[in-house]
């Protein structure tokens, strides 16, 4: 059985409280949202912490709501059984409904939330392991160790971010609201673009640090021809990671027309991948025309040309390759139907 080891736990009620509690840890703070990567991370020792720092009881940090302009602000510690349920979600965002309806199994997506989905650790079979399997090989560079059993040689973790609503979120061009503690230099908040949270670091694949905590998701709204859709590739039908995951949108004029698409996989490297070429493709094709299923097939081999796997998770990654078109391909089938 493996041991939680210790920590103060502290449960505030302000976010002010909750930034300042993490500051005051000097690195060694941690928020706690519903637990479900931390605490298994912190039972493994790759994740560390002298205090941690519960955010249940911070109510501001809930909920769905729709904005005046028609998009989505939602709140991270929103559980994910409510996002993937919402029918506000389903219409204005459908393929983070669908994304967020495949995270886990359905006790993790009632404990799980949208926004520790969000700053989700990377995954590797090398390193979500025990203490003791681990120190069997000298550790990795993750975490205590200074060689990658991934790359020969390799001087930068390439563990996998694995968090199935990220892609949704790029393809929505979703925007995060952050907040730290004040310093001298500013009041600690910032927003950034989506797709300007990621580096390509396994060892933590962010552009934000641990003391940063993500007080909001912005979902900005999306047109009348807005279709989104959601393909997981995984050995069972729940719980399992994603070996692949894709994220398609479509934005559809009255003639069914594609006036704007956009393709981003997970599961690949630290961090998503957007498949530009293959995507571009798409636009002016007619939905349910020739033209369409020409694309398709120009779609499937760019994105199988783009995408590299690693042996990083578990699953062959030449065979995770050969699945990339077949999962394009029924993402964009999710979002048309
Ligand atoms: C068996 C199993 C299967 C799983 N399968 C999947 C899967 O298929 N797909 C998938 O994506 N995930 C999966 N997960 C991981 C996890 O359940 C989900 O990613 C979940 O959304 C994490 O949310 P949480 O609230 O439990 O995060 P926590 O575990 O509480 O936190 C995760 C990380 O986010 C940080 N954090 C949390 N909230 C905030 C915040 N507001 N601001 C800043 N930092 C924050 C924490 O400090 C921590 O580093 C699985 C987990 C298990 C145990
Ligand atoms: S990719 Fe390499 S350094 Fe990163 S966790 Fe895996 S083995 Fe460790």
């Amino acid at each position: 059985m493996l041991r939680l080891p210790q920590f103060t736990l502290e449960r505030p009620t302000t976010i002010e409280e909750a930034i300042q509690l993490v500051a005051d840890a000097n690195g060694r703070g941690r928020f706690l949202a519903g637990g479900t990567d931390l605490i298994p991370n912190l039972k493994h020792e790759f994740i560390e912490a002298d205090v941690v720092v519960a955010l249940g009881g911070i109510e501001a940090l809930r909920g769905i709501e729709v904005t005046a302009e028609g998009g989505l602000s939602i709140g991270p510690l929103t559980s994910l059984v409510d996002i993937a349920e919402s029918a506000d979600v389903q219409r204005i965002a459908p393929a983070l409904a669908q994304a967020v309806g495949t995270i886990a199994g359905p006790q993790h997506r009632q404990m799980g939330t949208i926004g520790g989905n969000v700053m989700l650790d990377t995954r590797c079979q090398w390193i979500n392991q025990s203490h003791f399997w681990r120190s069997s090989l000298g550790f990795c560079l993750k975490k205590d160790g200074s060689a990658c059993h991934v790359v020969e040689g390799g001087k930068r973790c390439v563990a996998a971010a694995s968090n199935d609503s990220a892609p949704a979120l790029a393809t929505l061009a979703a925007t995060l609201d952050f907040q730290k503690a004040p310093t001298e230099y500013g009041n600690g908040k910032r927003t950034l673009a989506f797709d300007e949270l990621f580096k390509a670091d396994g060892a933590w694949n962010k552009k934000v640090s641990a003391d940063e905590l993500l007080t909001r998701i912005h979902i900005p709204a999306t047109p009348v021809g807005h279709k989104g859709g959601y393909a997981k590739l995984r050995m069972r039908g729940s719980i399992d990671f994603p070996l692949l995951g894709v994220a398609a949108r479509l934005d559809v004029d009255g003639e069914g027309v594609i006036e704007h698409a956009d393709i981003v996989v997970i599961a690949l490297q630290a961090r998503p991948l957007r498949v530009r070429k293959a995507s571009a493709l798409l636009v002016g094709a007619k939905l349910g025309a020739a033209s369409y299923d020409d694309a398709l097939a120009a779609v499937m081999v760019a994105a199988y040309e783009q995408c590299h796997p690693l042996p990083n998770i578990p699953g062959d990654h030449e065979w995770r390759q050969e699945m990339v078109p077949i999962y394009v391909k029924r993402a964009l089938a999710a979002a048309i139907a």
